[in-house]
């Protein structure tokens, strides 16, 4: 999906946002030329993630004044080098629609080649997280333009895949792609999502097309648990109604012993105490939602010792579970309604609404169209 690149201009508008819980404003940045490695492209949407309201809502440490958005997708409007190629080695051309890894990172050799973590690199940089007092500013999808830094992995997007089911890409889907390779699930294993946001939902759809036998939703919000079934859930539980009851529910349906995998995705620390109480011995529990700092629990750590648990947490994510993340769209939006999960579109000078139908739960993940 190529788009003809009208003449740019020398500015570009975004919601800035300058102190938590304050309205975001719209103002206007200079557009220059572009640096060594650049890629610059004109947003085409950007979804409204968790973390952004967590960021808005001063729950997670955000600079400030910064322009918040990292789901993003764009059209490519100027390329620094004569050569630039996506993570396939697709030659990326003016013009392109795109998605990218939501960090970039400067070449810290320990982490990026040693380990193979460039997620983790020393001095790694976030999409939606930096200064706008600084150049190139504009490093944020609640705009028009965004400045991709050298270090940025880049996807060509195909022809075909809707802007809902392109959009949470490079956040939500790849982040479950990294969370169902942690809780090693095939053929057969038997699973427990512990929340139904958008991260649940695809990570249930994802467990299913790995082979999961069962899947097991939990969630206190009636609507998400009436969709989970769409995305592969086999069965949805409400944690308040079942109570004390639901470990013996989980536990039945997951016989002999327990879930080979629990992934948590519900962002309250909680949850998770329960969770690992629904494993199996030798099960493994990953931690994706908790992404607030102070989100700290009482667990019984000779539970994890005596039952040879698996705990892990993931964050960010490498680069490979953005190409998974996109091939699995492709192939399994036939089988799941990935499209529907965007469900609501606005214009960028209407993000505090957004922001405000996110917060109260009106919207599952609101778009910002920009253009
Ligand atoms: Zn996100």
């Amino acid at each position: 999906m190529k788009r003809m690149i009208r003449e740019m201009p020398n500015t570009s508008r975004a919601a800035v946002f300058t102190a938590p819980n304050l309205p975001l404003l719209i103002q206007e940045f200079p557009l220059r030329a572009l640096r060594p490695g650049e890629v610059l492209v004109r947003v085409r949407m950007a979804t409204i993630c968790r973390s952004d309201l967590h960021s808005y809502q001063g729950l997670r440490p955000s600079l400030c004044p910064g322009i918040l958005g990292h789901e993003a997708i764009g059209h490519i409007v100027a390329m620094s080098g004569s050569v630039c190629r996506d993570l396939r080695g697709t030659m990326l051309e003016v013009g392109d629609r795109v998605t990218w890894t939501e960090y970039f990172c400067s070449g810290d050799p320990y982490y990026q080649h040693v380990l193979d973590m460039p997620q983790k690199c020393t001095g790694v940089k976030k999409y939606g997280h930096e200064s706008a007092h600084q150049e190139p500013y504009l490093l944020g999808g609640f705009a028009d333009y965004c400045y991709l830094q050298p270090g940025t992995g880049i996807l060509s997007l195909p022809e075909g895949l809707s802007d809902e089911e392109a959009t949470p890409l490079n956040c939500g889907v790849a982040t479950m792609a990294a969370a169902t390779e942690a809780a090693c699930i095939g053929l057969g294993s038997t699973v427990v999502i512990q929340g139904l946001g958008l991260l649940g939902l695809y990570g249930a759809s994802m467990a299913k097309a790995l082979g999961a036998r069962l899947v097991v939703g939990v969630d206190p919000v009636a609507s998400r648990r009436d969709l989970a079934s769409r995305f592969g859930v086999d069965v949805a539980l409400d944690p308040r109604s079942e109570a004390h009851r639901l470990e013996d529910r989980i536990r039945n349906l997951c016989r002999p012993d327990g879930a080979d995998a629990v992934i948590e995705v519900a962002g309250v620390p909680e949850v998770i105490p329960i969770g690992l109480n629904l494993l199996r011995a030798g099960g493994r529990y990953v931690l994706a939602g908790v992404v607030n700092p102070g989100a700290t629990v009482m667990i019984e750590a000779n539970r994890i010792l005596t039952r040879c648990l698996t705990l892990s947490g993931v964050h960010n994510y490498h680069p490979r579970h953005l190409l998974q993340a996109l091939d699995f769209v492709v192939a399994n939006r036939g089988r799941f309604p990935f499209r529907d999960l965007v469900d609501a579109r606005y214009p960028l000078e209407r993000i505090q609404a957004a922001f405000q139908d996110v917060a109260r739960r009106k919207v599952l993940r609101a778009a910002i169209v920009p253009s």
